[in-house]
């Protein structure tokens, strides 16, 4: 089932499948599937996979572990070297 656009009677109007006169692929991934409205006026939709919504191309997922692992391991030693620091000197102690 499709939602077409008649352009003359200015609506839109589900399309069933077994109103459809005519799909056509014009290119990778764009079918032109074509029927009529209630009112008889040809009406054309473009689908296919290349209008559906993909994951960013430009998105590579999380950090490799090569490059994550020595920050985690600089991560342990600030925090080791934090707890340590937390101790006050011995002169601080007779206050
Ligand atoms: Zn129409």
């Amino acid at each position: 089932m499709f939602v077409a656009y008649c352009a003359v009677c200015d609506r839109r109007t589900l399309l069933g499948v077994d109103e459809v006169d005519w799909v056509e692929n014009l290119t990778h991934g764009v079918l032109s599937v074509s029927g009529h409205c209630p009112n008889g006026h040809e009406v054309v939709i473009l689908t296919g996979d290349a209008f559906t919504p993909h994951q960013d191309p430009r998105h590579f997922g999380p950090a490799p572990r090569v490059w994550t692992k020595p920050v985690s391991r600089l991560r342990g030693w600030l925090r080791h070297r934090f707890e340590l620091s937390r101790d006050l000197p011995g002169p601080f102690y007779r206050f």
